[in-house]
């Protein structure tokens, strides 16, 4: 292979398309080992993420190292392409949802006094399943996975990890100064809709947040990690929920959760710290609705529950709040309701 070839360059003889495709095609270039991508966009020799030098598979999949922090930086991009795809859908609804949840709203700025004019307010998903001890068996599976990531925090894909110069640990830990309060309390009004996805990926915890946990501890044990992880759980969670999904939230310290669950922010949170950051010691009011609340007329269904906080930071639930009817149609397709 040529030193062109080997940089990711078209090769002099040879006539290539716009894609990057010479006219022998794709088992041609694949079998002469000339890098190329499965989407027929040009491909590269050295990963996308660190740059490091990736072997033909990786070349022709998808340009990516096996390196674990390039590993994960694949499955975000993976998560986000995914996401794009639905949030067409997603708006539509966001705006039903809003448009449904006016005058819920104003009636929950009313019950702040006169202060709750100038209030932030969000509207955020809202889960109304209930508290249960953590059933048997999923005791056991957590604890399964607990020791496997610990092995493969302690094992050899990490080996050096952490004298790495080009890796750091800035970006997560930047996620992991606290939200402003009134942030939190999006959470506390809507009681962790988005970790009830945590159930199946058992917190979303790695064998990247064992190392992690190395790197502030260099001299914590694989005993001492599972023992720390065990304790944090919570006696009732939050049924299909994750494990640590307690009756006030997270019961897992920031700084041992996993980078998605301290960087994650649904929509409603978001267009909170947006009102924050031009009003930041404004009063606020939150209204959190299920995702299917367009399945339901009663104005006493137990699917909208709202939270206000004062600017002093006292709270109040409101669980009265009449469920608005449904507004009429938008042309919009959004009846399933869905709020973020
Ligand atoms: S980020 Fe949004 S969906 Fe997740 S717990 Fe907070 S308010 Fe709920
Ligand atoms: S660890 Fe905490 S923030 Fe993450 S999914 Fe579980 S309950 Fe939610
Ligand atoms: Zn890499």
């Amino acid at each position: 292979m040529s030193d062109d070839e080997l940089d990711g360059n078209e090769p002099d003889d040879t006539s290539w398309d716009d894609e990057g495709w010479n006219e022998a095609g794709p088992v041609a270039a694949f079998a002469a080992g000339i890098p190329m991508s499965m989407d027929r966009g040009p491909a590269s020799v050295t990963c996308r993420f660190c740059g490091g030098e990736l072997d033909v598979h990786q070349r022709v999949t998808n340009q990516t190292c096996s390196r674990p922090d390039c590993r994960v930086q694949l499955g975000k991009e993976t998560v986000a392409k995914a996401g794009a795809a639905i949030e067409e859908r997603a708006e539509a609804r966001r705006r039903l949802a809003q448009r449904r949840m006016e005058p819920a709203l104003e009636e929950v700025k009313r019950r702040l006094g006169p202060a709750g004019e100038g209030a932030n307010t969000a509207i955020v998903p809202y889960t109304n399943a209930g508290l249960a001890p953590l059933p048997a068996e999923r005791l056991a599976e957590f604890e399964a996975h607990l020791d496997r990531i610990i092995e493969e925090g302690f094992g050899p894909d990490y080996e050096g990890y952490n004298d790495d110069p080009d890796y750091r640990y800035g970006d997560r830990m930047r996620f992991e100064a606290d939200d402003p309060f009134a942030a939190t309390c999006c959470c506390i009004a809507c009681r962790g809709n988005c970790c009830h996805l945590g159930r199946e990926s058992k917190a979303f915890l790695t064998g990247h947040m064992v190392n992690y946990y190395r790197y502030r501890d260099p001299a914590a044990t694989p005993e001492q990690i599972r023992e720390d992880y065990l304790s944090r759980l919570p006696e009732t969670s939050t049924v299909d929920g994750c494990v640590y999904q307690g009756p006030m939230g997270c019961t897992l310290p920031r700084e041992m959760r996993a980078d998605i669950c301290n960087s994650f922010r649904c929509g409603g949170q978001d267009a909170m710290m947006e009102a924050l950051s031009a009003n930041p010691d404004a009063p606020a009011a939150i209204v959190a609705l299920t995702l299917d609340h367009a399945l339901t007329e009663d104005p006493d269904a137990p699917v909208l529950r709202a939270l206000t906080m004062t600017a002093e930071g006292e709270i109040t639930i409101h669980e009265d709040i009449p469920l608005p009817p449904m507004p009429p149609e938008e042309g919009d397709t959004g009846r399933e309701g869905e709020v973020r």
